[in-house]
């Protein structure tokens, strides 16, 4: 760990940084390689990032991590990247929980209201659904039935 804030970055640290040029953000080249199922890269990542925003914003506060405005996993442009509790950052993301809990209707667009809904194994189920696919079921029960008579 480095102790105090170092003046500019060393050359040979820049010269790993990627100017993009068709953004704002600078993608982290340093040490990423997915071959051979190592998984050392996604960790140097995390790395950069962490360290580009504390070299830029001062310390991260503890029990937060790096969340990228960008959503770009490689950007170590401090302007892109924000410390965010771990809740926000998950929130944030493109995760099936995320997308539960942002979600304001259902896929068949029944409001999701408090009344509406209902804890279904950790997540909010429409309760209207529900209800038609209880009744689309019997429908289709009721038509199998006549169609053996
Ligand atoms: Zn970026
Ligand atoms: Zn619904």
């Amino acid at each position: 760990m480095r102790a105090g804030a170092g003046p500019a970055l060393p050359d040979k640290h820049s010269a790993r940084h990627e100017q993009v040029t068709m953004s704002d953000c600078i993608n982290w080249t340093g040490a990423t390689f997915t071959s051979h199922g190592n998984t050392y890269g996604r960790t140097g990542n995390r790395l950069a990032h962490r360290q580009a925003y504390t070299r830029a914003k001062g310390q991260i506060p503890a029990g937060m991590v790096i969340d990228h405005l960008c959503r770009n996993g490689l950007c170590v442009n401090p302007e892109h990247l924000e410390a965010v509790s771990n809740t926000v950052n998950i929130m944030r993301g493109e995760g099936q929980p995320a997308k539960n809990a942002r979600k304001t209707h259902c896929w068949r667009g029944h409001e999701l209201t408090p009344d509406n809904t209902w804890n279904k194994r950790g997540r909010r189920a429409c309760r209207q659904c529900d209800i038609e696919r209880y009744h689309s079921a019997e429908y289709l029960a009721h038509q199998r039935e006549r169609r053996r008579r």
